[in-house]
């Protein structure tokens, strides 16, 4: 009987991972993955997996231009980004950029680049109240959050900037910021506890108005390169802030989830 069963495990084992002979020569029968993967105990459907999916296509920068977060994920993002995971994220981040500060022989000519919104300063009070990024951009609303300046720095970036100034190397702070918040910025960036810089640049809308984050970002970049810095580092939420010319000896991505920048 014993034999009998082992033979019988073998032989379905064997099917399941050949396919059966039916349909084509691809191996067509295994079904490909929905995105709405079905999974668990009863195969029933658990949304986290679909939205910790996108989520990873996200942050891998395969899903692109997305103007709001997937409804039913906004549980899920709101659950990551106040919980201990986001934190977590962002500290791992953070510590690859120790690692490799270690690497070097800092110059006085050496700078690093810190984008602001979702990187230095955390809009996180706003976009709790705001569905984390499933509500369509709302600018007046958040132009006036903006104005309050209140939002808190994202600890690990803090603490990443902290450490580099100890180091003496140059602090670069460039934002899609226009340049009518530029006032409000400092104010806010003083008070989460950013207290000098040697550059902080906003955009001004005389100059990049309907250009790219990529090519404003970029432009910036180079300036101060031509001025004979070099940028050693360079940190962002946005994938924008990293692509594009002068990005630095090495980029960092802190996760974001909620919004997409190009
Ligand atoms: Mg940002």
């Amino acid at each position: 009987m014993k034999v009998f069963v082992l033979f019988v495990a073998v032989a379905v084992a064997t099917w399941q991972c050949q396919g059966s002979d039916e349909g084509d020569d691809h191996g067509a029968n295994f079904q490909i993955f929905p995105l709405r993967m079905k999974t668990g105990l009863g195969g029933h459907y658990i949304p986290e997996v679909s939205c910790q999916s996108w989520m990873l296509g996200v942050e891998a920068h395969n899903i692109i231009g997305f103007s709001t977060v997937p409804k039913d994920c906004i549980g899920y993002i709101g659950n990551y980004l106040v919980g201990d995971q986001y934190r977590s994220d962002s500290k791992t981040v953070c510590r690859e950029a120790y690692f490799y500060l270690k690497t070097l022989n800092i110059t006085d000519k050496d700078a690093w680049v810190f984008d602001i919104d979702e990187t230095t300063l955390s809009n996180l009070p706003y976009y709790a109240d705001h569905g984390f990024g499933a509500e369509p951009y709302n600018p007046a609303a958040f132009d006036k959050w903006v104005d309050l300046g209140a939002a808190p720095a994202l600890p690990e970036s803090l603490k990443l900037y902290r450490k580099l100034v100890s180091l003496g190397v140059k602090i670069v702070f460039i934002t899609g910021r226009p340049l009518s918040q530029r006032d409000v910025t400092a104010s806010n960036l003083k008070r989460a506890g950013y207290d000098k810089w040697d550059w902080l640049i906003t955009k001004d809308p005389s100059i990049y108005n309907g250009k790219t984050a990529v090519t404003y970002k970029s432009k910036e970049r180079r300036k101060i390169e031509e001025e004979g810095y070099n940028i050693i580092g360079n940190i962002g939420d946005q994938w924008s802030d990293i692509l594009g010319t002068n990005v630095g000896g090495r980029t960092f991505k802190l996760p974001d989830p909620m919004y997409y920048i190009s």
